[in-house]
C-alpha cells in the first residue's frame, strides 16, 4: 500500500523516497538528516518519530484515497493540481529531464508512440521513459476525487 501511495505522491509532485527494507533506526536517522516527513502504517515507528520530534504521519487507513487525503491534510495541503509536466520517476524517484530529440530514444519507445507524442521525459536515475498518456486521464479522476475530499 505504502509503495503504490509514493508513487501516486511522485505523480502529484512530491519528493518521495521509499524504502520496505529498511530498520526503524535508519528510518530515524535518514529522515532527520535528510529533512524528511516520515509516513507509516507502523503505529510503534508513528510512535518513535514522534518522541524524536519528526514529522511524522500514520497512513493507516482502507483505502488509498483516505490515505491520500489524511497525508494532504497533515501537510496543510488545499488542493492537488495537476502536473502540468512531471518531475518524479515514479519507480525510483529520480528528477526526469525533457528529451530534446526524441529520435534519440527511438529504439527504446514503440513506433506508434514516437509518431503520435512529441514530448518524452527520461529519468535522470534509472532512465525510464515516460510520456502524458491514457493514465494521465485516471490521475485527474483521482485527484478530482482527493481534492473534494480536502
Ligand atoms: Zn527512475
Amino acid at each position: 500500500m505504502l509503495g503504490k501511495i509514493a508513487r501516486k505522491l511522485r505523480i502529484f509532485g512530491f519528493d518521495t523516497v521509499y524504502e520496505s527494507k529498511i530498520d526503524d533506526m535508519d528510518i530515524l536517522n535518514s529522515s532527520k538528516y535528510h529533512g524528511r516527513i516520515v509516513l507509516t502504517s507502523d503505529r510503534a515507528l508513528f510512535r518513535r518519530c514522534k518522541k524524536k520530534g519528526l514529522d511524522t504521519i500514520l497512513v493507516d487507513k482502507r483505502t488509498e484515497v483516505e490515505n491520500l487525503v489524511t497525508i494532504f491534510r497533515s501537510l496543510d495541503v488545499e488542493s492537488i493540481n495537476s502536473q502540468e509536466l512531471p518531475n518524479f520517476c515514479t519507480c525510483c524517484n529520480g528528477l526526469l529531464d525533457t528529451i530534446i530529440d526524441k529520435n534519440s530514444i527511438k529504439n527504446k519507445i514503440p513506433d506508434r508512440l514516437l509518431h503520435t507524442k512529441d514530448i518524452f521525459y527520461k529519468c535522470s536515475q534509472c532512465n525510464k521513459i515516460y510520456w502524458i498518456g491514457s493514465h494521465m486521464e485516471r490521475i485527474a479522476r483521482l485527484i478530482k476525487e482527493i481534492n473534494m475530499k480536502l
